[in-house]
C-alpha cells in the first residue's frame, strides 16, 4: 500500500496535482476540505458548524476532522493506497493519522510539500474565487487568515514526519507538467524503496 501526503499552503497546488496523481497512480483521493465542504452543500449539522470557522479562514476542531478521515478509511478496505490532500493540518492531527495508519499496518510512504511564495498564493486563490463558487477565496483578509494558519499550525506538520526522514519539498512555481513530473520521480523513487 502506497500512502501519500499532498502538503502545502492553501492555492499550492495540492487539489490540481491531486487530480493527476490518483489517475496515475490510482490511489483513493481523500481531501478534508472536499469532505467539509459536501457536508456544508447537504447542510447536515457538521456542516453549518464548519461552515461558520472555515468562512473565517480558521481550522475545523481536530476531532472533527480525524472523525471523517477514520470513517473514510473503514469505508475503502480495498484500495491501493490514499492520497490525504490538506490532511493533516495540526500536530494532533497527524499523530491520530499515524495511529489510524498503524492499526492498518500502512504506514504514510512520503509526504510531498509544494512551496510556494505567499504573494503567489494570494494571487492564485483570488483567481481561483473568481470561479471556484468558494467564499474562503473570495476575500483577501480570509485569505491571509488562511495562510497565517497554516504557518501557525500546519508547519509543524511537516517537522513531525520530517523526524521519519518521509519529506520531500519540491517548488510549487512552474507549469503543472513541470510539477507533476518532479512529484511522480519523488514518489516512483519511493516506491522502489519500499518493494
Ligand atoms: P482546503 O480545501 O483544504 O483549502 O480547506 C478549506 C477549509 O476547510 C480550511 O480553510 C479549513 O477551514 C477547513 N479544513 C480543511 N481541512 C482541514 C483540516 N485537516 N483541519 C482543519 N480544518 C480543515
Amino acid at each position: 500500500m502506497f500512502n501519500l501526503i499532498l502538503f502545502g499552503p492553501p492555492g499550492s497546488g495540492k487539489g490540481t496535482q491531486s487530480e493527476k496523481l490518483i489517475d496515475r497512480y490510482g490511489l483513493k483521493h481523500l481531501s478534508t476540505g472536499d469532505l467539509l465542504r459536501s457536508e456544508i452543500a447537504r447542510q447536515s449539522a457538521l456542516g453549518l458548524e464548519a461552515k461558520k470557522v472555515m468562512d473565517k479562514g480558521q481550522l475545523v476542531p481536530d476531532e472533527v476532522v480525524i472523525g471523517m478521515i477514520s470513517s473514510a478509511l473503514d469505508q475503502n478496505p480495498d484500495v491501493n493506497g490514499f492520497l490525504f490532500d490538506g490532511f493533516p493540518r495540526t500536530s494532533a492531527q497527524a499523530e491520530a493519522l499515524d495511529k489510524l495508519l498503524e492499526h492498518r499496518q500502512a504506514p504514510i510512504s512520503v509526504m510531498i510539500a509544494l512551496d510556494v511564495s505567499e504573494e503567489e498564493l494570494v494571487k492564485r486563490l483570488m483567481k481561483r474565487g473568481e470561479t471556484s463558487g468558494r467564499s474562503d477565496d473570495t476575500n483577501e483578509q480570509v485569505i491571509r487568515s488562511r495562510i497565517t494558519e497554516y504557518h501557525n499550525k500546519t508547519a509543524a506538520v511537516a517537522d513531525h514526519y520530517q523526524k521519519f526522514d518521509k519529506v520531500k519539498m519540491i517548488a510549487g512555481e512552474g507549469s503543472i507538467e513541470e510539477i507533476f513530473a518532479c512529484i511522480c520521480i519523488e514518489i516512483d523513487l519511493r516506491k522502489l524503496q519500499q518493494t
